[in-house]
């Protein structure tokens, strides 16, 4: 069966369930090459399906964009990928902690807590649950960036003995081991490569608008694509509107060149037609608007059939 086909096998519920699964594959492929020109976007998917389409947007993240997780064809060129080196990825990290019981502050203006520790961003931002979740017994704690890549490097257990030494820190030794711990690893995680963008202070506006600008027929969009929201769910939303847009402009503008190019065509046709019953003179005056074949054909370096062809 070809990647784009799906075969109804008959109408039980089990090739039903075969077709839900063919879908859902399907629509969750991971995309490993794009290959571009003047007319089209090939895209090839790392189980070897291919899909041709007139343009593509690309939304992965600026993290994936500076992986080799995708591959261009040709590749993308200079100033879009310096623009695309030059943008930080932030990666923001929160922990997890599902503990049996509450033994921490609670109540009105009580939700978090801040560990002072020597070294920089060691476990310092926490927060509990229990406003959002009553009941749920659960901690969350606030990595960033070196710290994140650190945490996402060792093992959970390594993770979870560190944690509870800084509770117990702060809260005193009789406070219990926590049940289950959740660690998300955005850095290492191959679809995100961290958490969001995080434009440089100095980063003028080139940089953002090349890392906006599409090549050829791929269209860019996705949080960092957005000028005032970059890094926000609102920012990926936003920005993906505008490059809706944008592809409708580009299609638009490009339909009306094809009609254009098609007059110019069809003019020189129209032109032979009517000389069968006309003069030179009168041929050459009714072809007056094509392009290049008609200067040609005026300046006598094509004939008729030369020029329409
Ligand atoms: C811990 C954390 C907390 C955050 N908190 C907030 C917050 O409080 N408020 C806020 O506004 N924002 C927050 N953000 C940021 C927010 O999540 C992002 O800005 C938003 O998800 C960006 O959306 P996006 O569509 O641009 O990119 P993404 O959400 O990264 O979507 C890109 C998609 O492309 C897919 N993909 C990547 N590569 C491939 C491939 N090769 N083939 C197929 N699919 C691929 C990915 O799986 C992903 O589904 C937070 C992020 C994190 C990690």
């Amino acid at each position: 069966m070809s990647c784009q086909e799906f075969i109804l096998l008959g109408s039980n519920f089990f090739s039903m369930l075969v077709i839900m699964w063919r879908i859902l594959h399907e629509i969750t492929q991971v995309v490993r090459e794009l290959q571009h020109s003047r007319s089209g976007v090939t895209v090839i998917t790392e189980d070897g399906c291919v899909y041709e389409a007139n343009y593509v947007i690309l939304s992965v993240s600026i993290g994936v964009l500076q992986s080799d997780l995708l591959a261009f064809t040709p590749s993308l060129p200079r100033w879009k990928l310096e623009a695309i080196e030059k943008c930080d990825v932030m990666v923001y990290t929160k922990i997890f902690l599902k503990f049996p019981y509450r033994f921490w502050p609670s109540g009105p203006e009580k939700e978090f807590f801040i560990y002072a520790h020597e070294r920089r961003g060691y476990y310092t931002f926490w927060q509990h649950m229990d406003n959002a979740y009553p009941g749920s017994n659960i901690l969350v704690v606030t990595l960033t960036n070196g710290e994140s890549k650190r945490v996402e490097a060792q093992s959970n257990d390594d993770t979870l003995r560190e944690a509870m030494a800084v509770l117990r820190d702060m809260f005193g030794p009789d406070i219990p081991d926590a049940i289950d711990i959740l660690v998300p690893r955005w850095f290492n995680n191959r679809f995100q490569r961290g958490s969001y963008s995080n434009y440089p202070i100095i980063a003028n506006r080139k940089v953002f608008h090349n890392i906006k600008a599409p090549v050829g027929r791929i269209f860019f969009t996705g949080e960092h694509t957005s000028e005032r929201f970059n890094g926000y769910v609102h920012g990926g939303y936003l920005a993906g509107i505008d490059t809706g847009k944008a592809l409708v402009e580009e299609i638009r503008k490009e339909n009306e060149r094809e009609s254009e190019n098609q007059t110019l065509l069809l003019e020189p046709l129209l032109a032979l037609t009517g000389s069968l019953t006309m003069s030179k003179p009168e041929t050459v005056s009714n072809i007056h608007k094509c392009d290049i074949p008609t200067q040609l054909y005026l300046s006598g370096k094509l004939g008729i059939p030369e020029a329409i062809l």
